[in-house]
């Protein structure tokens, strides 16, 4: 059991206590930042005014995320210290259930915290973890921040960045990669470049991706083609932009 689950599900800042505790628990693991701590309560400000539930438009988002997911290529999932703290093993089923890869991508990026988190990983099952070779770079972005596997994060055509900081999120995007994007702020950058926002709480956003992921999993291309050409990516923004501005909690 995770740290923080023994709060009652009906509790009304159920996810939030849920998310404080776990985040509170990987900086004293070492996996994630004191800088981490101030992106969750940024990140929990917004989830409050959401009402902490999942828009149909967020739903929207993780369904054509999933389909992304099964057309890729090679698909890769970054994990940061907030992502690893918060959902290691609904990161590690993910990955099982599209057929992708997850490697380790941090901000601020030590040798310790690296290590720590793919550690922690597979202590939640994953079997490889990427980002230790860190023998490719992202152009456009300075030494450390531009590190990543070359046969991993270099490679992939799909990359789903969790909470992905704004200039990395751009860099990736001036690649080419499709990018998947969770993020509770609408005008944050990260949200605003990617093809996929996912406007939704990490906690939620990863085993709501995994289940439609599931769903299609016999779906054949031209299915899943179809939920992305039809998905709106300016529209999911918007709507979740006047959710958190209308302020009905309902
Ligand atoms: P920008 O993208 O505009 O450059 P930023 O990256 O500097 O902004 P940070 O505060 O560093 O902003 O990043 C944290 C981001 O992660 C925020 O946008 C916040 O809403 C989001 N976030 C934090 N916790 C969660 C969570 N549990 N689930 C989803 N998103 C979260
Ligand atoms: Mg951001």
């Amino acid at each position: 059991m995770a740290e923080g689950d023994d709060i009652p599900a009906d509790h009304p800042r159920h996810d939030s206590l849920v998310t404080r505790h776990r985040i509170e628990a990987g900086v004293d693991a070492g996996i994630t930042s004191k800088q981490g701590l101030i992106a969750e309560g940024r990140g929990e400000a917004f989830d409050y005014l959401l009402g902490e539930r999942t828009l149909p438009s967020a739903d929207a988002a993780a369904r054509t995320a999933a389909a992304h997911l099964l057309l890729a290529r090679h698909p890769v999932i970054s994990v940061n210290g907030n992502a690893a703290a918060l959902v290691p093993d609904e990161l590690v089923e993910l990955a099982g259930a599209v057929g992708a890869d997850l490697e380790v991508n941090l901000f601020n990026r030590t040798d310790e915290r690296m290590r720590a988190i793919a550690d922690h990983l597979r202590e939640h099952g994953a079997s490889e973890v990427k980002g230790l070779d860190a023998d490719a770079r992202i152009p456009g972005l300075d030494h450390e921040r531009a590190k990543v596997d070359a046969d991993g994060i270099a490679d992939a055509d799909v990359v789903l960045v969790p909470l992905e900081d704004g200039d990395r999120a751009a860099a990736l995007a001036d690649l080419g990669k499709v990018e998947l994007v969770v993020d509770l702020n609408p005008l944050s950058r990260s949200a605003q470049v990617a093809d996929v926002p996912i406007v939704d709480n990490i906690l939620r956003a990863i085993p709501t991706v995994t289940a439609h992921a599931r769903e299609l999993a016999d779906a054949d291309r031209e299915t899943l083609r179809r939920i992305v050409d039809d998905f709106d990516a300016a529209e999911a923004l918007a709507d979740a932009e006047r959710a958190i501005r209308s302020g009905d909690l309902s």
